[in-house]
């Protein structure tokens, strides 16, 4: 048995249409972990989608309750082959975002798979469901060619991560044991470009908070009271050009990271950027002297995400009494996370906006993480993709998106190495969500590869 079997059984997998099945199946289950109704589901798809498939490959399931209140319920499996040998975490969450049934192209339904050429689309097809049916398939895989792994492996999946990991870092602290492995390779995400496999070893951070500005109860008539009365949309427009400038540059001091080192600039350097599906990038926006994936991938960016004042649908002639932008910092390593909203605050006041609240979220606080890319781990996962597509991976210092990779990183410990099996023209996180089979049976072979090559022994 060889290498080449490993990853013949997981084109096997593919080309025999059990792959399709088994994402269609994946997509029936409504797991919305925004919507509190869902529950049930939540631990409906751990119970029925996963637990019987993965106790049939040898591993031993636990679901476990969340730590935290309203939090979804955790799975941990664990197949352990011998002390000696290396242990590798991995990790997917099985929960969705909002379906947005009406906003679907026609033809299409959220929770039901339709295949069209290239696409298979479905919510939660591309975050995260295909990505973890992808590494349980290739983890089956090795097992039928080999007849074992060769090394230990932790899955760990949540049904949570849409409303922030609720209690996922609670649920690490408490299971450090039982979860204890020499690396995390997980997979989440776009790859950088579809045809090409992308790792990265860390995440930007994410900060959600609103901005507020209340000037008085109730809105007055604009005849009577304009002119007279602080319009608090004005106020709060010109609180945020103090933020960024008409470019969208960062204009709070702390705000801008001290990161961007040569090694990093020369990582990024030459990485496509442009996706010829997804929509054009702005060439003039973001900070002048980087190149595009420097500002995505080495900076900090800030982004409204919605804004109001008054009532848009049905303006009357009034005075607003107050008006809200709900706010978002993505932000790298070399960012002072403790101090981003103090920051502001004392940028505000020196700006003369005391007026302006900052309303912190609860949700949607995920800190920057790294790791560096000579590390063994991140070599040895590289060699082996290289291996197994014939070129090297895109290696990103971290995601330009969020994860909870702290909890990884940092309260267990492991240097983290993520593979992701999507591609950034998906539509995560919006109608029409969709994976590549294309990519999909790429990345079934990769990570059969490379499952195979940890069994082998690991890095030494
Ligand atoms: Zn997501």
């Amino acid at each position: 048995m060889t290498r080449d079997t490993a990853i013949a059984v997981a084109e096997a997998y593919f080309d025999a249409g059990t792959f399709r099945d088994d994402l269609a199946d994946l997509v029936t289950y409504e797991t919305e972990s925004q919507n509190p109704a869902q529950l049930g589901e939540l631990r409906r798809y751990l119970d029925q989608a996963i637990l019987p498939r993965l106790t049939a490959a040898g591993f031993a399931c636990v679901i476990h309750d969340n730590p935290v209140a309203g939090g979804g319920p955790l799975l941990t499996a664990a197949r352990i082959e011998g002390a000696d040998l290396p242990t590798i975490l991995t990790y997917g969450h099985g929960d969705v975002i909002r379906a947005q049934t009406d906003q679907w192209r026609d033809g299409l339904a959220p929770f039901r798979l339709v295949e069209d050429g290239d696409r298979l689309y479905g919510r939660g097809t591309a975050d995260n469901k295909v990505q973890h049916l992808i590494n349980i398939a290739a983890l089956e895989s090795v097992i039928a060619a080999r007849g074992q792994l060769g090394f230990n492996a932790k899955i760990v999946l949540e049904m949570s991560e849409e409303i922030g990991s609720t209690g996922l870092d609670d649920f690490f602290q408490r299971h450090r044991d039982m979860l204890a492995a020499d690396v995390l390779i997980a997979s989440d995400g776009p790859r950088l470009q579809p045809d090409v496999p992308t790792m990265f070893m860390g995440s930007r951070g994410c900060i959600t908070f609103d901005l507020l500005l209340n000037l008085r109860e109730g809105a007055h008539h604009s005849g009577n009271w304009g002119g007279l009365l602080a319009d608090p949309a004005m106020r709060l427009a010109h609180a945020l050009t103090t933020i960024c400038d008409a470019r969208g540059q960062i204009k709070v001091p702390e705000w801008r990271p001290d990161s961007l080192t040569p090694a990093v600039r020369a990582a990024l350097d030459g990485l496509p950027i442009d996706e010829p599906t997804g929509p054009a990038i702005d060439r003039d926006w973001g900070e002048e002297s980087l190149t595009p994936a420097e500002r995505a991938y080495g900076w900090n960016s800030f982004a409204v995400l919605a804004m109001t004042a008054g009532v848009p649908d049905a303006p009357v002639n009034a005075i607003a009494a107050s008006a809200r932008a709900t706010c978002q910092l993505r932000y790298v390593v070399g960012t002072d996370a403790a101090d981003i909203l103090p920051a502001l605050r004392r940028h505000l006041d020196a700006a003369g906006f005391q007026a302006v609240q900052i309303v912190p979220q609860d949700r949607g606080f995920f800190r920057a993480t790294r790791l560096d890319p000579d590390h063994p781990w991140a070599r040895f996962v590289a060699a082996s993709l290289t291996r197994t597509s014939g070129r090297p991976p895109y290696v990103l210092p971290n995601l330009a998106g969020s994860l909870p990779n702290e909890s990884f990183a940092e309260t267990l410990g492991l240097p983290t190495v993520w593979v992701p099996h999507s591609y950034r023209a998906c539509s995560q996180h919006a109608p029409n969500e969709h994976v590549l089979k294309s990519v999909s049976r790429d990345a079934l072979r990769a990570m059969a590869g490379l499952f195979w090559d940890i069994g082998e022994g690991g890095p030494v």
